[in-house]
């Protein structure tokens, strides 16, 4: 008998305990969330915070141009530069900058003469080479001429979308549309197909590199090929890239506007 007493009363401590737990939920211990130490160090004997605030400071030195030249992403910075470049944070940069351009387009008045230009830069401002640059470690190798090359001529970079928008919206209010890249002359045709196949159909010139321009550094170069937009009689408008060398020089735009680019360094 007393067995069955004990019995009975177990039950009963299991029953009350069990309804206890299901209907008082917010009495169970908080955070069930398992937070990832911090403070743990990396392989490079700094915590993870500490990486994370030297990375984001390397990437703001070099969006502002204060960090020049540079050959390579520090090797710490690998992850950092990886997760920015595949996560949301480059999308929503390239979003902010053409936004504002697509305001500053809207907002200026064009002339009747249809002179109004607008640059666009190709590499990493139209096209995106992302899938290149994630076989060779998003910057962490020195840049390889030959092995790009190969990429470029299977004509598979994928359009920047928040530029194809702006790209649009330029042709659409009338602004002449120039392509300046450094892109060599015997890659026109690859670049035309790539383009077309990306959504970017209309443009007015297309300058690549002649056999006189090798040799030169991007900024020289961009510049002549300005200054001989503006000997024609055009206002440069609006100058799209991802390159410091894309917007400064001579013959600058009335409005510079730079896409990010952490991965490598075009002087
Ligand atoms: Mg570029």
């Amino acid at each position: 008998m007393n067995f069955f007493i004990i019995l009975f009363l177990f039950f009963s401590l299991f029953s009350i305990t069990f309804s206890h737990e299901t209907f008082n939920s917010h009495l169970l211990p908080r955070p069930l969330i398992i937070e990832f130490p911090q403070t743990i160090e990396t392989q490079f004997g700094k915590s993870i915070d500490e990486l994370q605030l030297e990375c984001s400071s390397w990437r703001f030195a070099v969006e502002s141009n204060n960090l020049s030249p540079w050959k390579t992403i520090p090797h710490e910075c690998a992850d950092y530069v990886k997760d920015y470049l595949m996560g949301r944070a480059y999308r929503f940069d390239l979003e902010r900058v053409s936004k504002e351009a697509i305001k500053y387009a809207k907002s200026v008045e064009l002339g009747e003469d249809a002179k109004d230009v607008w640059v666009f830069d190709i590499d990493e401002t139209l096209l995106s080479n992302l899938p290149y640059y994630a076989d060779h470690g998003f910057g962490l190798e020195v840049f390889d001429g030959v092995e790009f090359d190969k990429w470029v001529d299977k004509a598979m970079a994928s359009p920047i979308e928040s530029s194809l928008k702006l790209y649009e919206e330029v042709l659409k209010l009338g602004f002449k549309v120039f392509l300046l890249t450094g892109r060599s002359e015997h890659q026109r045709g690859v670049t035309v197909a790539n383009l077309i196949n990306s959504g970017f159909q209309d443009w007015d010139k297309l300058i690549l590199r002649a056999t006189e321009d090798h040799g030169k550094l991007a900024a020289t170069y961009k510049s002549e090929k300005r200054n001989e937009m503006v000997e024609e009689g055009y206002r440069i408008l609006g100058n799209s890239g991802d390159q410091w060398s894309d917007l400064l020089g001579s013959s600058v735009s009335i409005r510079s506007f730079k896409l990010p680019n952490p991965m490598y360094y075009i002087p």
